[in-house]
């Protein structure tokens, strides 16, 4: 899977979970992770990167890494892993 940060497709790319400013309203707390589906796919160093809030803690950053969940969830509807049932 490609990384929806950087791009980058060189099979180190995991579910990273949000983590951040709005942690909290996401599951996470304690030795919590946050919720699955709150995840970005990330390469090795945009995980290591936004595991070290490089980019710090701010909105910004919380909204990008909300975008890259939603592009992630896109993928993942696209490859039929992800599917919304119609009732
Ligand atoms: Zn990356």
């Amino acid at each position: 899977m490609a990384c929806v940060f950087c791009g980058v497709e060189e099979g180190t790319t995991v579910a990273a979970h949000y983590s951040g400013k709005y942690s909290s309203q996401v599951g996470k707390g304690g030795s919590e992770k946050g919720w699955d589906h709150v995840s970005a796919w990330a390469c090795a160093d945009c995980h290591s990167s936004l595991d070290s809030y490089a980019e710090g803690n701010d909105d910004s950053r919380a909204i990008k890494f909300f975008l890259a969940i939603f592009e992630t969830q896109r993928r993942l509807f696209e490859e039929g892993v992800l599917v919304v049932r119609r009732r």
